[in-house]
């Protein structure tokens, strides 16, 4: 049986159904649709609650716990052993809900970007999206875009290369051909008139037959390679990981020593070794791996909403350490609404016609399909009566040189009669180099175009050669050379109007902004007058941009640098955070980029710089908040036990102010919202871990206080008012769980007053306290509770006491703002320069 790659073009028609010119009608597409199923590979990776719920029980530490408590019921009461043994659960069940959480939310993350593709149906260019492909479908291929299903070649520009490395390991991009392959045992990797699901375009243009969808393509018969997206940890949960193992050891050293001073001074073993235990489960703050995950996979959600992306999760951090943005400046810094504000030619009508004809772009009822910069000469052709479609029955296409961003310019070659003319547009300062032109009509060219561009126009030079045989197109220097001269476009494209303050808002935040552009430098300087920039660099080629990262770099600099083309994939993967343009963007750079800005907008590139911070200060947040907490609580304990005080509090107390204080209030904080100084000071180093010197010492004065708290209330009611150990553990135990909640307020800034920020404007802090506090106090006033975790009713005069001291933390913190707050002005970086580049710079 014949196979696909044997078969010419009209066979392949005839076989699919379906035209090489005018694709699948539509109703016809949507039929296939539901007769074979979407173009979809299966998910492999499922999230498996079981796993996860039975993975909170892997910590020994837990089980020496259990195992504690089994034993000590059986020698005293079965009561504590099973209140324990509940509370393990219940702890359990916290950690399933958090790292369930965690895990959903990066699989809807991993959800967010669904594919299209450029398709023609009835003759119609259409962008649907990838999974409605079918069979017969014909779909247009540029540069960098990904190949959406197996497909056989049915046009092809000069130079169309694709890269199979994914499908056959072939590193060089591969030559394509339009002609049927003998034999059937070509393999794979030589069926240069075929093209593969999970392959890109490297080079040229094409259009391709879809003859396989799904699971029926070369990659979905080996699925199952591709799909297993690794989990990359960020440069914080690697560095949380280790600190981890670090507490966990501390925590065993401080229990040890508790344990052994009880024990010398004439403890019973098991009691004390259960509170020891118990400690140790409580201070091990097991629930942060998780809580990581959740704010930084909601923070990413968040940002979808605001435009941007995340593709890789390390990147939301490195966001918050960012020092430079290198933006593009077409589409990015400006709108890319083009328009035609002049031409200037000898002859108006000749020069519109040359644009016209080399142009890839169409009007599709008024609107523009395809590049806005040939969109706009379209756009003014018509108004002069000009269409394209009337002069391409007059000018039939032969065969076509695509733009690209080294060489600033395409051509596309069209028959007229038995002659053969190039029609050539392009960068005029590079173009005038290649027409006949003496030295006097060359300067005069120039100058208009530096005119034009010292208005901010984007201007094109359009030129012509008339050939009797076709040339061979194998080299584009035989082609272009000696033109004709015909004129110059120029055109405007208005900066975005939010962009100005945004570059306003990253100087302050410490970030400088860097223009880069293929365009002129005097259109670039102009435009970067307009909105603040300083840094230019004009005429740049996707080459230029990776030395210009390089040399940021050198300066330590932390780039973000935007990158739409195919070219531009090197230089995303240079910078510490590529960022692909959603609209205009290839798949390929998209691919390697970081992060994705939907909107193509500058303005939400600072969004995330701003989200990023925000993102990564919230973690610090209840990673303070839950350290300094677990702190308190082995000092407590710590301390009473040094004294030589009666424990402070017993094993299942201790647990429970774990669930309590380490929930609700850990989770509020990791959503807090953006402080108001977060653009206002500089980028955080990259290498600044998240608990720096001053937050470690800040950590231990806190649960020292706490701490403080806690033994105050002990021992005031048991040596001051003489009450019994039961009352004044409750009270202990009390202000212990409070002091905390307290104390969460203190973590959203460890400079600004919580009643500056707005005790409300965090209402989930305000939730999760008002729920903590109720289970907390449900202890005391429960029967059942007050048997199982030996409390006493507490009167009012001690819920004055117990409310007072349990404040403290708070009262303390807001005294220390207020000492700190004569605010300094943030030392913003000064930069040097940067040297070494062919680009051109201008400051
Ligand atoms: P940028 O995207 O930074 O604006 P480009 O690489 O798109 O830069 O454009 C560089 C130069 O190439 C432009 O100044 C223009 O003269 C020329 N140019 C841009 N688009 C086209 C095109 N479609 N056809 C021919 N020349 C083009
Ligand atoms: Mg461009």
């Amino acid at each position: 049986m014949a196979r696909y790659h044997n078969l010419a073009i009209p066979d392949i028609e005839k076989k699919l159904h379906t035209s090489s010119k005018r694709g699948l009608a539509d109703v016809e597409a949507k039929k296939r649709l539901l007769e074979f199923g979407p173009n979809e590979l299966e998910e492999k990776e499922q999230i498996n609650p079981f796993a996860i719920f039975i993975r909170q029980f892997s910590d020994f530490i837990i089980w020496v716990l259990v195992a504690a408590a089994a034993v000590s019921g059986i020698l005293n009461e079965w009561v504590d052993a099973i209140a324990i043994i509940v509370i393990v659960v219940l702890n359990a069940f916290l950690g399933f809900f958090q790292e369930y959480r965690a895990e959903k939310s990066l699989a809807a993350l991993k959800k967010l970007s669904s594919p299209t593709s450029k398709v023609i149906r009835s003759g119609q260019h259409l962008a649907i999206n990838s999974s409605d492909l079918v069979q017969g479908d014909l779909i247009e291929l540029d540069a960098g875009d990904n190949i959406p299903a197996d497909a056989r070649l049915s046009y092809i520009s000069l130079n169309f290369k694709t890269s199979e490395a994914s499908l056959t390991g072939e590193s060089t991009p591969v030559d394509k051909t339009i002609l049927d392959l003998k034999g059937e045992a070509v393999p794979l990797a030589e069926r240069t008139n075929m093209v593969y699901m999970g392959t890109s375009v490297a080079a040229g243009r094409g259009r391709a037959i879809i003859c396989r969808t799904g699971m029926h393509t070369e990659l979905g018969r080996i699925a199952g390679m591709i799909q297993n997206i690794k989990k990359e940890l960020t440069p914080l949960q690697k560095r949380l990981e280790s600190f981890g193992k670090f507490i966990v050891y501390a925590c065993f050293i401080l229990v040890a020593i508790i344990f052994l001073m009880e024990f010398w001074r004439g403890g019973e073993i098991l009691p004390i070794f259960l509170t020891a235990v118990s400690l140790a489960v409580a201070a091990i703050p097991e629930g942060l791996p998780a809580v990581v995950t959740i704010s930084l996979a909601l923070g990413v959600s968040r940002l979808v909403s605001r435009h941007v992306l995340i593709r890789k999760l390390p990147s939301v951090e490195t966001l918050g350490s960012t020092t430079v943005i290198c933006s593009d400046k077409t589409g990015t810094l400006t709108k890319n609404e083009m328009t035609v504000q002049e031409v200037y030619s000898d002859d108006e009508i000749k020069a519109l016609n040359c644009g016209v004809l080399c142009n890839g772009a169409q009007l599709v009822s008024g609107k523009i399909v395809g590049d806005p910069t040939e969109g706009a000469i379209l756009v003014y052709a018509e108004k002069k009566g000009i269409s394209k479609g009337a002069l391409e029955l007059e000018y039939p296409f032969v065969a076509e040189i695509p733009f690209d961003p080294v060489r600033k310019r395409m051509t596309i070659i069209r028959r007229e009669g038995g002659k053969y003319i190039a029609f050539v547009k392009g960068a005029p300062d590079m173009l005038v180099d290649i027409c006949a032109l003496d030295a006097q009509a060359k300067a005069k060219i120039l100058n208009a175009n530096i005119d034009f561009a010292n208005n901010a126009m984007r201007v094109l030079g359009v030129a012509y050669k008339t050939f009797d045989v076709l040339p061979t197109m194998n080299e584009a220097e035989i082609v272009e050379r000696d033109l004709e001269f015909l004129g110059l476009i120029a055109m405007i494209d208005p900066p975005r109007p939010e962009v100005k303050a945004a570059i306003k808002e990253c100087r302050t935040a410490g970030i400088s902004t860097i223009m880069i552009t293929g365009d002129h430098k005097n259109t670039a300087v102009a435009i970067g007058r307009e909105l603040g920039i300083t840094e230019v660099y004009a005429r740049v080629s996707p080459e230029d941009k990776l030395n210009i990262i390089r040399d940021l770099h050198k300066r330590g600099e932390i780039v973000a640098m935007t990158g739409d083309g195919v070219n531009d994939a090197p230089a995303l993967k240079e910078s510490d955070i590529g960022i692909a343009m959603g609209i205009t963007s290839t798949d390929v750079t998209k691919e390697v980029a970081d992060m994705v800005i939907t909107d193509d907008n500058f303005a939400s590139i600072v969004t995330a710089v701003k989200e990023g911070r925000g993102i990564f200060d919230n973690i610090k947040k209840f990673i303070h908040y839950l350290l300094s907490c677990n702190i308190g609580e082995i000092m407590v304990m710590f301390c009473a036990s040094l004294i030589g005080w009666p424990i402070p509090l017993i094993p299942i107390q201790i647990l429970w102010v774990n669930i309590v204080t380490d929930g609700l209030p850990a989770l509020a904080l990791g959503v807090d919202p953006l402080l108001p100084d977060v653009m206002q000071k500089p980028p955080r180093p990259r290498d600044e871990g998240v608990i720096t010197k001053e937050l470690g010492i800040l950590m231990l004065i806190q649960g020292a206080i706490i701490a403080l708290c806690s033994l105050s209330a002990f021992a005031f009611v048991l040596f001051i008012e003489k009450e019994g150990l039961g009352r004044a553990r409750t009270c202990a135990f009390m202000v212990l769980a409070i002091s905390q909640l307290f104390h969460s307020f203190n973590c959203r800034s460890n400079k600004l007053s919580v009643f500056k920020l707005g005790i409300f404007s965090n209402m989930n802090l305000i939730y999760a306290f008002i729920v903590s506090l109720s289970l907390q106090v449900s202890i005391i006033y429960m029967p059942f509770f007050q048997s199982v975790f030996k409390t006493e009713y507490l009167g009012l005069n001690d819920w004055g006491l117990v409310i007072l001291i349990s404040s403290m933390p708070l009262w303390v913190m807001e005294l220390y703002k207020l000492a700190i707050n004569s605010p300094p002005s943030p030392s913003l970086r000064k930069r040097g320069g940067i040297e070494n580049n062919n680009a051109q710079k201008i400051r």
